[in-house]
């Protein structure tokens, strides 16, 4: 193999990402929109026809909403409706909720300007493409990663054209990984991964025919019983419909469009295969998320099964949102290198909590090998939007607190999503619009605008004052104050993901030197606070 070496010019490339699917894609818009330069390296030439995501959360709506990234509206939105019958045609035997972890118990609260919404997984990613390649990403289809090294300077990748012309090299200072599941960048890490592993495997036929008519209802997935089939039936709502089998059976395209027939109960359908496909239905966490310079991400870092909260592509999805701002910080040279190692203590317990919750949960229950857990089941709300990181970048985030709960009942605790407030601004209609680029000091106290510049000042970081009540109102009087935990003196410190780092309650005799040393620990900047105390 002849490798020519582009390693030869002047810089390496900032980020090298390998793998261009959803978390891939993401990784690039995330990182391009912060204005980092990024390659993107896919071995395929476009998306997988094979049937994957179709749920998409609140969160992840949040974070494309930041980034411009545009998903229409779908006639799917919202928790999908499900049914257990016996055929789309026949006995139709109840409806039961999509997820059994929601809605929450608390008082009805607007968590967000968003909403979940569905879109096939092969809709989506042409959408993250054209923007990461608007926001200027480098995306290099059949273009297969086949060995790299790293040394204390940068990763050092072999690149291989599937389309012919030579192998070359690419230098670049960090690589993430969103391989897949079968990640060979984790494996030559030698990064091990646990959890329940192999549950089983399934079979999937996605196909058209017209089914419109079962569709009026409402109910938009379907649990088939029969005595003798048993199979799990979705319509993309777009024509197209995918028939999921728990078996490992080679069926030829006869045998599959027969069993299509016997879950709709209607031997005269027309019906069109597209594609069929095998995949495994397994649990696994990686042991490390990063390694040196490389960062695992998606389901190279968690292979999580298909699940009703949505915890697949959408927890790696936040996976580099939380790695993005890291990464944009430190290559600036505004942060040290240290804060990226915050990526694998903030996300992989988001990871583990997941592996947990899905166990938790009936449908996955039967699939436990060993003891039952008894981890009580948390409300979706709960693990999509109050989270909680603990880590070096969160100030006051304690093992006494539970690792998830709903919004409301964290009020602005440090390591949770700054929660969202409608404003009385058409063009920012929720706080998080206030969130993305660079820090932000929230308050309703103006004193904590000289606090803020100082810090920037003194530490060289890009950090933005929001006075709460004077420029920036919100819709509902007081709403701050509640869902902040603050009082009219106390400030919040929110990070470039829209995390809360650190908050006083109410002002201490001096803002400067509290905000300085809150920033000093949480943003861990590369230029050291100037001591006057020599
Ligand atoms: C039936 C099914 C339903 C699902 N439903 C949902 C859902 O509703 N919601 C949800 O959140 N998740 C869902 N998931 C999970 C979701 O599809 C995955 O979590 C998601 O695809 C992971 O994205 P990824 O980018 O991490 O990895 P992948 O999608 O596996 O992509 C990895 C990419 O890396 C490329 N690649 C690998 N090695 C190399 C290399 N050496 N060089 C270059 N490129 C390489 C591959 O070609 C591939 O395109 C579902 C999955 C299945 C199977």
């Amino acid at each position: 193999m002849t490798i020519t070496d582009e390693t030869t010019t002047p810089d390496p490339i900032p980020v090298l990402i390998i793998g261009g699917s959803l978390v891939g894609l993401s990784a690039a818009v995330f990182l391009a929109w912060r204005g980092v330069p990024v390659v993107v390296v896919e071995k395929h030439a476009g998306s997988s026809l094979h049937p994957r995501a179709i749920g998409y959360t609140t969160r992840t709506l949040e974070l494309f909403r930041r980034v411009g990234v545009e998903v229409p509206a779908s006639s799917l939105s919202g928790p999908p409706r499900r049914a257990r019958v016996e055929s789309l045609a026949g006995n139709w035997l109840e409806e039961y909720p999509w997820t059994p972890g929601g809605p929450g118990h608390g008082p009805r609260v607007e968590y967000s300007p968003v909403a979940a919404t569905a879109i096939p997984q092969d809709r989506l990613e042409p959408i993250l493409r054209e923007r990461a390649r608007e926001l200027g990403a480098d995306l290099r289809g059949r273009t297969e990663l086949v060995g790299f090294t790293q040394d204390r300077d940068g990763v050092t990748a072999a690149l291989h054209p599937r389309d012919g012309g030579e192998d070359y090299q690419l230098r670049a200072r960090y690589m993430i990984a969103a391989d897949g599941a079968t990640s060979a960048t984790r494996d030559a890490l030698g990064i091990t991964r646990s959890g329940e592993g192999l549950l089983s495997v399934q079979r999937s036929i996605l196909f058209t025919a017209p089914l419109d008519s079962y569709l009026e209802r409402g109910v938009v997935q379907f649990e088939i019983e029969q005595p003798d089939f048993k199979a799990f039936m979705i319509t993309y709502a777009d024509g197209r419909w995918v028939l999921m089998l728990s078996d490992d059976i080679d069926r030829t395209e006869d045998e599959q469009k027969a069993l299509i027939r016997k879950a709709v109960g209607r031997d005269d359908l027309p019906v069109e295969v597209i594609t069929s496909g095998r995949w495994e239905l397994a649990a696994l966490i990686a042991d490390h998320f990063s390694a040196g310079r490389v960062f695992l991400a998606g389901d190279a870092a968690h292979q999580l099964p298909p699940n009703r909260g949505g915890f697949g592509a959408n927890t790696g999805i936040d996976d580099v949102d939380n790695l993005a701002w890291k990464l944009t910080d430190v290559l600036a040279g505004r942060s040290r290198p240290e804060l990226l190692d915050t990526y694998d203590a903030e996300r992989r317990p988001i990871a583990e909590l997941r592996h947990q919750q899905i166990f938790a949960r009936a449908d996955y229950k039967a699939y436990l090998s060993g003891p039952r857990t008894d981890a009580p089941v948390l409300d979706d709300n709960a693990i999509e939007l109050g989270q909680l990181y603990r880590s070096d970048s969160v100030i006051g985030a304690g093992p006494d607190l539970p690792a998830a709960q709903l919004p409301e009942r964290w009020a602005g605790q440090p390591g949770t999503r700054a929660p969202h407030l409608r404003l009385d601004d058409p063009e920012h209609p929720s706080i998080l619009d206030l969130f993305g680029h660079g820090w932000v000091v929230l308050s309703q106290d103006p004193r904590w605008r000289a606090a803020t510049t100082s810090a920037a000042a003194e530490l060289g970081l890009e950090i933005g004052f929001v006075e709460i009540g004077g420029q920036v109102k919100t819709a509902e009087p007081d709403a701050f104050d509640t869902a902040y935990g603050l009082t009219d003196t106390g400030a919040s410190l929110v990070r470039p993901d829209g995390y809360i780092a650190w908050r006083t309650l109410t002002a201490p005799d001096d803002p400067d030197a509290a905000l300085t040393d809150a920033l000093t620990q949480a943003a861990d900047p590369a230029r050291e606070p100037v001591s006057d105390t020599l």
